[in-house]
């Protein structure tokens, strides 16, 4: 993370959330104690931005009224319309013409990102440095009783699942992803275990006919790097550290 306090955060809290099929805005939605743009504000707060600036649409009563206590100094920008993420940056934007400096606008990737990263720049070719990608917009954010191996075994039977099996790295990496990340759950997994993963990844990623082999590699190794601890954690104690696996919610 540089050390410049950005200019101005932008949250874009305005959407509504139809696949999550409540009457509560998405962004309302609670998750491990705390609402999603609660943990949102949470993240930002150590950046300390000049201006805040949190977009709001849907049910804007209620979400106004939650950031009135969690965040009093936030500027409330109001997107009449939910014209989807571009169209909402842009309102926020023209809300403040004299802004300059460095905006971060959050976004949700498929690697994991911590805190160190909230400042990446939403371009296709800082993401890559930071060891990400841009395209996705599922968002899941976790705290930390959530079991980051945990996480990437459902993300890996995902991929397992969705591959056609047309090519053979992704085909049989996604199957042995699976048994690896099961074995370590079950607490049958061992250090060259990781080793494995790290292995497998080099042999999908880039070698892959569509980029769905590459997706399935990018949840790995990027915990592997940020979290390898949690990994040695079900190693050294035969288990999951967290007292078997809770079901852990998403947000898209
Ligand atoms: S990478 Fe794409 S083409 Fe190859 S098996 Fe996976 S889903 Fe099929």
């Amino acid at each position: 993370m540089t050390d410049a306090r950005p200019a101005a955060v932008i949250v874009l809290a305005a959407g509504e959330g139809k696949r999550m099929k409540s009457a509560t805005p998405k962004v309302l939605h609670r998750m491990c104690g705390r609402t999603l743009l609660g943990h949102v504000l949470a993240a930002i707060e150590p950046l300390q931005p000049e201006r805040l600036l949190v977009v709001l649409g849907h049910e804007r009563p209620m979400v106004e009224k939650f950031l009135a206590e969690a965040a009093p100094h936030a500027q409330v920008v109001v997107q009449e319309e939910q014209l989807g993420t571009g169209h909402a940056a842009r309102v926020a934007l023209e809300a403040v013409p004299d802004l300059t400096g460095t905006v971060l606008v959050m976004h949700g990737d498929t690697p994991l990102f911590t805190t160190e990263h909230l400042d990446t720049p939403l371009d296709f070719d800082a993401a890559v440095k930071a060891g990400s990608m841009n395209g996705t917009s599922a968002v899941q954010i976790f705290d930390e009783d959530d079991c980051v191996v945990h996480a990437v075994l459902k993300w890996s039977e995902f991929f397992k699942h969705e591959s056609c099996g047309k090519c053979t790295p992704c085909r049989e990496g996604t199957y042995w992803y699976v048994g690896v990340y099961e074995r370590l759950e079950a607490g049958l997994g061992t250090e060259e275990d990781i080793d494995t993963l790290v292995d497998l990844s080099d042999n999908i990623l880039g070698r892959s006919f569509c980029a769905l082999g590459d997706g399935a590699t990018s949840s790995v190794t990027s915990s592997i790097n940020y979290f390898r601890d949690e990994y040695l954690a079900h190693v050294e104690g035969q288990g999951c550290p967290f007292g078997g696996a809770r079901e852990l919610a998403g947000a898209h």
